[in-house]
């Protein structure tokens, strides 16, 4: 657990960002429940919860996810299951418990950019963009390979586009992190190949969404040779939920599943 020497609530993004470059162990709060994991000293805890940024809005171009909202919020908002097949509410749901989720936020789940993320590599497979106070909008892939500045999150911003998506992951057990997690989506520009827990943060796979992206139809063959390519391209590595080569192999079988699907 964490200890803390003072709590402030603030008013506005502009009070938090002076407070949080005023010592270097004062921090934004999120939920707290990955902080609540470690045993570092804070100096002075940062609340955003009165800044409005528990909502998720939709206007003619995206569907903007306020730092605050719980991923429980995004599991069950009727927006979120409307758009993107569904895809960023599905990747939420196997996460710990539904109080777990009530509590934690997107906020402090994509700011700390984890490897076991479902959200980023669900996010990653669709046109995302992460809004920071001070960084400004960028891209969330540009996002994931950043270092970890001072700054904060203030919404997630992802573009509307008419697309099916899949999000699958392999746990060894319910609540357990994900040993590996699949992000596959097609739009107009065609197809996006997101994995995540390999066991390194989300990343997509080029080489593989080129190949799908220059092909007419979508066959068997094809859907072997794209497998091979994300196994190819992607570096998978082991640690104590599992072996690189079976998170190969779980590689295999979850992105053939997810392209089948699609093709359909
Ligand atoms: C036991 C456990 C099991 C988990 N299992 C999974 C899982 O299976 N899959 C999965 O994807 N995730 C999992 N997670 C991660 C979880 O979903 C959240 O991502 C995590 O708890 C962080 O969210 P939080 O709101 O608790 O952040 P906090 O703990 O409050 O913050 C985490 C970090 O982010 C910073 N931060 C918070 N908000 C902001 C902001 N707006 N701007 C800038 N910095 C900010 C904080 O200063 C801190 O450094 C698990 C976490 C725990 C504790």
């Amino acid at each position: 657990m964490f200890t803390m020497t003072n709590y402030v609530t603030v008013g506005s993004l502009e009070e938090a960002y002076a407070l949080l470059g005023k010592n270097k162990s004062n921090k934004i709060l999120g939920g707290t429940l990955w902080m609540r994991m470690g045993s570092q000293t804070i100096h002075t805890g940062i609340d955003l919860s009165q800044l409005g940024l528990d909502q998720i809005v939709e206007n003619e171009e995206a569907i903007e996810i306020g730092a605050m909202c719980s991923l429980r919020m995004i599991e069950t908002h009727p927006l979120m299951n409307e758009y993107f097949s569904g895809i960023v509410a599905e990747s939420v749901k196997d996460i710990v418990g539904v109080q777990f989720r009530n509590c934690a936020t997107i906020g402090g789940s994509i700011y700390s950019r984890f490897g076991f993320s479902d959200i980023l590599t669900a996010l990653l497979a669709l046109d995302t963009y992460v809004e920071l106070y001070h960084g400004g909008i960028l891209s969330l892939e540009d996002f994931i390979k950043t270092s970890y500045e001072k700054d904060i999150l203030v919404k997630i911003i992802i573009k509307k586009e008419q697309i099916k998506g899949t999000y699958q992951t392999e746990r060894l057990s319910h609540t357990d992190f994900p040993v590996l997690a699949v992000a596959v989506t097609k739009g107009q520009k065609g197809y996006k190949i997101s994995v995540g827990a390999r066991p390194s943060k989300a990343a997509l796979a080029y080489e593989a969404m080129h190949y799908l992206n220059t092909r007419d139809e979508l066959g068997e063959e094809m859907i072997e040779s794209a497998v091979h390519k994300v196994i190819e391209e992607l570096n998978f590595g082991s640690n104590m939920r599992a072996s690189e080569t079976y998170r190969k192999h779980l590689a295999k079988v979850l992105i053939k599943r997810s392209l089948k699907t699609l093709s359909y």
